[in-house]
């Protein structure tokens, strides 16, 4: 990522990725703001789950008086739209990979992370069997689930190998 008088700009795979954003907000009606892109862009860039505290050093470089609140409500914005997600276990957020599949799905798609603990790397997968278990367990407890994110701890193939 570098900065210009625009403000951040990233790789030309991560501006197209933007690009696609600001298309699917702009269908739904919504806008991909100059900063809620930069926030975007800050978390695609990052090749390990990026936190609030972190997202904002970054934006400071372009705007001085970027406070917390600021980044949040980028960062909700993002959640709400299914662009990004929130590793709880690591109070830190992932872009989607699918987000372009999901849009519209408020609270986002059920997934399971798989969090490398040695390089701190995230993988989203989307497990047909698992998602299915899971409201199994939820309906035999008459518990009506709203979010049903699993975070699983491990080595990735990498650092396993
Ligand atoms: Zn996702
Ligand atoms: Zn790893």
């Amino acid at each position: 990522m570098a900065v210009s008088e625009q403000g951040l700009t990233f790789s030309p795979e991560i501006e197209a990725r933007l690009e696609k954003a600001a298309r699917l907000c702009s269908e739904q009606g919504t806008t991909l703001t100059p900063l809620r892109r930069e926030v975007l862009g800050l978390v695609l860039s990052s090749d390990q789950p990026i936190g609030a505290y972190a997202l904002l050093d970054h934006l400071r470089r372009t705007r001085a008086g970027a406070a917390p609140p600021t980044v949040y409500r980028a960062l909700d914005f993002l959640r709400e739209r299914g662009f990004v997600h929130k590793v709880e276990r690591l109070n830190a957020f992932v872009g989607c990979p699918s987000a372009a599949d999901h849009v519209g799905h408020d609270h986002g798609h059920a997934v399971q992370f798989l969090i490398c603990t040695r390089c701190g790397r995230v993988t989203e997968t989307e497990d047909e069997a698992i998602i299915a278990a899971v409201a199994q367990a939820a309906e035999r407890h008459g518990f009506r689930q709203m979010r049903a994110t699993v975070e699983i701890e491990g080595l990735c193939r990498a650092c396993a190998g």
